[in-house]
């Protein structure tokens, strides 16, 4: 299965995304997390996409279509992939279309997960994820089980720099304005396929997980 969840920042991919990867057993593929990692790694590529992180902007299209061209040559996308937080421009979907076309491969489903703007801002002020493992959670919509200690491996959890209120607001503008023409882009092709992200974490999984497992093209 070849998919992508889409939905502003906040909407809650990386939380599905989780669950869906488990269940279909395909890669989750998020740009955010990889672009993290290299940072915390010291790359160049952490290197180029930590100033544009810290800012809020997004990191250049070349820069995050190179990465994704890579990763999904890798042997581990031969039986499905899931793409998190990519594409989130009309030129990165472009671009996409490009790299599917060359690997032989179509996209299945390509769901977007809408929720109120107003929640995206206390939904991503109140994010607290593992630095070892990724899982995601929220102080008050789905906390650890133990206070500030991830449930799966006990880390302690950290907010992400780009979470502060500040950048929170630069985030949401700026992936605003990139959304509305890149849902149309996948509207016109007939393939997108909107979710109400706005109920609790499992009916989200389960309206998705219905559109899985339907026929979609
Ligand atoms: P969120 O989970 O809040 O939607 P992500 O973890 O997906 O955020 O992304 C964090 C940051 O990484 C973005 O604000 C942006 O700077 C960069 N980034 C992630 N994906 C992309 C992308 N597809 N294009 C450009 N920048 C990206
Ligand atoms: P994204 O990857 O789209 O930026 P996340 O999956 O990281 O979104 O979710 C953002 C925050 O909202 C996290 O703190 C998460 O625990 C919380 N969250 C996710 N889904 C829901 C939901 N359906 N209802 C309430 N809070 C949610």
């Amino acid at each position: 299965m070849n998919l992508i969840l889409m939905g502003l920042p906040g909407a809650g991919k990386g939380t599905q995304a989780d669950k869906i990867v488990e269940k279909y057993e395909i890669p989750h593929i998020s740009t955010g997390d990889m672009f993290r990692a290299a940072i915390k790694g010291g790359t160049e590529l952490g290197l180029k996409a930590k100033s544009y992180m810290d800012a809020g902007n997004l990191v250049p299209d070349e820069v995050t279509v190179g990465i994704v061209r890579e990763r999904l040559s890798e042997d581990d996308c031969k039986g499905g992939f899931l793409l998190d937080g990519f594409p989130r421009t009309v030129a990165q979907a472009e671009a996409l279309e490009e790299i599917l076309a060359e690997l032989d491969r179509k996209l299945d489903h390509v769901v977007y997960i809408e929720v109120p703007e107003d929640d995206l801002f206390k939904r991503l002020t109140g994010r607290w994820i593992c630095p070892t493992c990724g899982a995601t959670y929220h102080e008050i919509f789905n906390p650890p089980n133990e206070a500030g200690k991830c449930d799966k491996d006990g880390s302690d959890l950290i907010q992400r720099d780009d979470d502060k209120p500040e950048t929170v607001e630069k985030r949401l503008n700026v992936n605003l304005e990139q959304t509305k023409p890149l849902v149309n882009f996948y509207e016109d092709k007939g393939y997108l396929r909107r979710v109400d992200g706005k109920q609790d974490i499992q009916y989200v999984f389960e309206a998705v997980d219905t559109l899985l497992k339907g026929s979609n093209r």
